[in-house]
Formats: structure tokens, C-alpha cells, sequence
């Protein structure tokens, strides 16, 4: 065994000796209580073994070459889109890899500006002065910041949906901020503060009703809960494989099929083209249309790794795992004086993602403490800066759970904050 290694505590949904990490001592032999998956997860041996199985035995530029090691990188790399189309209730051809999901909102919203560019206004991805694009308070800045600068590029104005005190969406003023003029509304499925998970289907079926094209962020869902997306009915699904057991480096573009035949491309150059000439070129359709470049087929194989893994732990008891922690956290941490709960503070449709702060603490003081106990947790504004402007704060304190997570650790959480108030008393 390594020497920063030991055998980890049992008792989680997932057995926590597949995920070697987090049996490491940390800060001078103490164990390992991560809870920042939000950030981004732990990975298993089998994602792991996956990656290196590639590049131990198929290594080859995946969609090129006659030989075999590449016919071998392609298979491996179309079997992941399979996979990764199984696993959320699409098509193959519906799923294109990025590299992220900040780059897969990008794409949508390059592919907007292109449209504009090239003066195509019968598309659907035709924008300008006068339309409009919907987003809410409590998105992530991938999900702001892309659709602030196609506004900026296009014309077009950007308009938010408030967020109530409990940290939900502000229902009645989506309904009045919805109009003819919304181009498209980007909604985040569940916040990566406030663990709200908002309604996307109630929400898509009215965007598409007032003639709105809908992106949703799945970022902080796909992980955590079964996803189908012929229930959701958005338009576009993005997620990364990082905060879900998979490698980095790799993202997911779900879209319709049709929207995305009539997408123009947005990054170009090798494997997305058909033919080219010295003055013009003719494009693949989709999803190779948009994935120029040498594929990432090594981390596709260990996303599909991921996929398998979670499957076997079945998403819907991944939920209701995390539901059992996230309960039994927000009991614990709302009884302990002086503790604010940023988001709702009851476990109907949230997500194991806890923020808060602590009177008269600043958050990274209370992060500091518990990183003094090898307990890891997220400090700051979490790339949602205007949702802390929205609850008077410059920062809170995000502890968030996955499927190995133990109770024990939502003790050691309770234990550590009350370690920081005495401390700072
Ligand atoms: N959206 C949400 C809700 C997120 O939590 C994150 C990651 N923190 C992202 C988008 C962006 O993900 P990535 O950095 O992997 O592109």
C-alpha cells in the first residue's frame, strides 16, 4: 500500500476501497472527509483502469488511420456515445463530446452568433436586437457569462428570473419575464449553491410554448439523479464528466437531433469536414460536426467507465442515498446556533449540495478549521457571484455529498463547525 493510504471507513452506497483516494491521510495523518464533489468527484479504479487500458492497448487517433489500433480507438469512442446516450435517454447521434460543459453552453451560443453572422434568419438559432435571452439568478457563470456576451455580440437583451428567500425560482415572475420576444431560456437543472433542483419540465413545456429555444445545465443533476430526456424536453442537455466519477478534460452536448443538423459549426478544422477545397469546405453532420480535432477517446472510454459504474449503483438509489445524507446533514448543521442554511432547508426536491454560513465567521476562516480536521469543503462565491450578491453574502461554505459519503462524515462536519465557533469565540 502507499504510504499515504489506508483502508477508509465502510458504510457508503458505493464501496469506498474503489476509490483510492480516499483512504489518503492528509494534514499530518488524519482521514480524508471529502465533500467537494460539487466541485468535482472522487474517481473509482475502474474509470481509473479504463483510461490506462486505452492507452496501454489501443492507443491511436480515434476516426483516422487503416490500422487496427485506431479502428479499435474508434469503436471504444462511438461505444462511449452510446453509452453516454443510454445512460440519459437519447440518440447516438444526439451526443456531442466537448470538452466540458462550459464549453458544450459556448458552442450553443457560438453557433447562435455564427447564425447571425451569416445573416441566416429563418433558422431556429436566429437572434438580434429585439430578442431576448432568459436566464436565471442562480446560475453558474457558464451558464451567465456565454449568453451576457452573445447579447453583447448580437443585440439581443438578457433578461433574469429572481430567486425567492428558500432558494427556489421565482415561478410567477418566470411566467411574466417568458414572452414572444425569448429566444431561448438557459435554466441550470439543480444549483451548484443552493441544491435546488427547479422544475425543467413545467419549465420547458412553457418556454416552448411562447416559441423559446431551452438549454438546460445538467452539470450538478446528471451525477445525482435519473435523467431522461424525452421527460425533461429541453432542447439542450450539457454536462462534464468530472462530477461524475469520469475523467476530465471530457463534457457532453445533448441536443436535438434536428436543431442540431441545422446548427452551424462552430470550431472547425480536421474531422468534421467532407470535403474542403483551397476556398471552400463542406461540413459532417452531426455530432461530428462539432467535434473537430483528434477525438478524446481515451477519456470517452473512461466516461463510459463512469457510466457503468453508476449504473450498477442505479441513479435512482444514487438519489435517494444522497437524499438520506442531505436530510440528515440539513438536521444536523440547522440545530447547531448561529449556522444559515443558503437554499431550502427541507429536502423536498434539493440536491446533496449544502451552502452556509456561520455568524460572525468568515467562510474561508470556517474552510481553514475544517481543513485542519482533513475535511475538504468549498469556500467562496462557487462561480455564482450575483446568487451571494442576491442573499447580502460575499461568500458561504459548500459541503456536497456523492454515493461515498458516510454519515459519519456529516458528524465530523457538525463537530468541525462547532470546532470553529469555539475557536473564534
Ligand atoms: N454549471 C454548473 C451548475 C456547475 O456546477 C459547473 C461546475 N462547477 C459548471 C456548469 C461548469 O462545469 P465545467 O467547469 O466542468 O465546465
Amino acid at each position: 500500500m502507499h504510504p499515504v493510504f489506508a483502508p477508509t471507513r465502510p458504510g457508503a452506497l458505493a464501496d469506498r476501497d474503489d476509490f483510492p483516494i480516499l483512504g489518503r491521510q492528509i494534514r499530518d495523518g488524519k482521514s480524508l472527509v471529502y465533500l467537494d464533489s460539487a466541485a468535482t468527484s472522487q474517481k473509482p479504479w475502474a474509470v481509473l483502469d479504463a483510461e490506462r487500458d486505452f492507452y496501454l492497448l489501443h492507443n491511436a487517433a480515434a476516426h483516422r488511420g487503416a490500422h487496427q489500433l485506431a479502428e479499435e480507438a474508434t469503436e471504444l469512442y462511438e461505444e462511449a456515445r452510446g453509452a453516454v446516450a443510454h445512460f440519459i435517454g437519447g440518440h447516438d447521434r444526439e451526443v456531442v463530446f466537448t470538452r466540458s460543459a462550459t464549453e458544450a453552453i459556448n458552442l450553443v451560443a457560438y453557433a447562435m452568433s455564427n447564425t447571425a453572422a451569416l445573416g441566416d434568419t429563418r433558422s431556429p438559432f436566429h437572434i438580434g436586437p429585439g430578442d431576448e435571452i432568459l436566464v436565471t439568478q442562480m446560475e453558474h457563470h457558464a451558464n451567465l457569462v456565454p449568453w451576457q456576451q452573445l447579447a453583447l455580440r448580437t443585440g439581443a437583451t438578457l433578461r433574469w428570473v429572481p430567486v425567492t428567500p428558500d432558494g427556489r425560482l421565482d415561478e410567477s415572475a418566470f411566467d411574466a419575464l417568458l414572452t414572444g420576444r425569448t429566444r431561448l431560456l438557459a435554466v441550470t437543472h439543480q444549483s451548484n449553491v443552493l441544491g435546488t433542483i427547479n422544475p425543467i419540465t413545467d419549465l420547458t413545456r412553457k418556454a416552448h410554448a411562447a416559441g423559446a429555444l431551452v438549454l438546460v445545465d445538467g452539470a450538478q443533476s446528471v451525477a445525482h439523479q435519473p435523467v431522461d430526456m424525452a421527460a425533461l424536453g429541453a432542447d439542450f442537455f450539457v454536462f462534464s464528466a468530472h462530477k461524475m466519477l469520469g475523467p476530465n478534460g471530457i463534457g457532453v452536448l445533448w441536443g436535438r437531433r434536428h436543431l442540431l443538423e441545422q446548427m452551424p459549426p462552430v470550431m472547425t478544422g480536421g474531422s468534421m469536414i467532407e470535403t474542403v477545397r483551397m476556398d471552400h469546405t463542406t461540413f459532417l453532420p452531426p455530432p461530428q460536426r462539432f467535434e473537430a480535432g483528434v477525438p478524446m477517446a481515451p477519456q470517452a472510454t473512461g466516461l463510459a467507465a463512469a457510466i457503468s459504474y453508476l449504473t450498477a449503483l442505479g441513479m435512482a438509489s444514487v438519489h435517494q442515498y444522497e437524499a438520506a445524507l442531505t436530510t440528515l446533514a440539513l438536521e444536523r448543521l440547522t440545530a447547531l446556533d448561529g449556522v444559515r442554511i443558503i437554499g431550502p432547508r427541507d429536502g423536498h426536491q434539493r440536491g446533496a449540495t449544502l451552502s452556509f454560513t456561520v455568524d460572525g465567521i468568515h467562510p474561508h476562516d470556517v474552510g481553514q478549521v475544517l481543513d485542519d480536521r482533513g475535511i475538504a469543503v468549498r469556500t467562496g462565491h462557487h462561480c455564482a457571484r450575483p446568487l451571494c450578491e442576491r442573499f447580502g453574502i460575499p461568500a458561504s461554505i459548500r459541503a456536497s455529498f456523492y454515493v461515498y459519503n458516510t454519515t459519519d462524515e456529516i458528524d465530523e462536519l457538525a463537530d468541525g463547525i462547532t470546532q470553529a465557533q469555539r475557536f473564534f469565540a
